[in-house]
């Protein structure tokens, strides 16, 4: 019979922007009952405060001197304020949740998401969160550098238009106004970007294993991750 094992392990998702990752991260920690963390709700998060205080500009130029010198004053935690359990970001105790989804955000967060210092920051702060395992992360470097000994490591893709069609729908799902040239011009830019900065630029991690999931149902992938999960923490 097989033994029940009782460990625990990291768990790193990486993939494009909009491939569903986090749909699936959460859910994978929901059920296996581990911490999960968006890593890219807290680049998101930092753009936020940039763009509240007037560090980037209009043609998306970062005042790169004026963030750096405000990072110690950013401080970024999760909370659950609802029944459902949903995770909330807060950015310095205010739930920033809804607005760093908006179109403002997510075409402004590649910019910042590349500089060395923001990335370091947020880095230590993921390593602190899966110091003790138990941990599902999603982002587009935790199995490169953030946690590049995790047990698991998947690394998401779909095509742009699928992932633009997602994207959308979910935009419009909360009244976000948005059309599907300007959400799939937002995502083939943001993969140009995140695979080209010079700082953990987004790669499939060595030991990775891939996910093409444009043509699977949530249900399907779930039950892939599941498999998979279950193999790793077997080993
Ligand atoms: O995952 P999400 O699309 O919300 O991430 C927003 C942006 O944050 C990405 O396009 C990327 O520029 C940045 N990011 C990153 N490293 C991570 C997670 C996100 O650079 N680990």
């Amino acid at each position: 019979m097989k033994e029940i094992t009782d460990r625990r392990i990291t768990v790193a998702i990486d993939g494009y922007s909009s491939s569903g990752k986090s749909t699936m991260a959460r859910e994978l920690a929901r059920r296996v009952g581990y911490l999960y963390v968006d890593s890219g709700a807290m680049y998101r998060a930092v753009t936020l405060y940039a763009l509240r205080h007037g560090m980037i500009g209009a043609d998306r130029t970062v005042d790169t001197d004026a963030l750096i010198s405000a990072l110690p004053s950013i401080r970024i935690s999760f909370a659950h304020p609802g029944a459902d359990g949903v995770q909330h970001t807060m950015l310095n105790g205010e739930d920033v949740e809804r607005e760093i989804r908006d179109m403002q955000v997510s075409e402004n967060v590649s910019p910042v998401a590349a500089i060395p210092e923001v990335r370091e920051r947020l880095v230590a702060l993921q390593q602190e969160f899966g110091k003790d395992k138990g941990i599902v992360m999603d982002g587009r470097d935790i199995g490169t550098t953030v946690f590049p000994d995790a047990e698991l490591k998947i690394f998401v893709c779909a095509s742009a238009e699928e992932r633009a069609r997602r994207r959308l729908k979910e935009l419009l799902e909360k009244d976000e106004q948005a059309t599907y040239q300007e959400v799939y011009d937002n995502v083939v830019e943001r993969d140009r970007i995140d695979t080209t900065r010079a700082v953990s630029p987004l790669r499939k991690a060595p030991g990775a294993i891939e996910l093409d999931n444009g043509t699977m149902t949530r249900g399907e992938q779930m039950q892939w991750l599941l498999e998979k999960f279950n193999e790793a923490t077997d080993e």
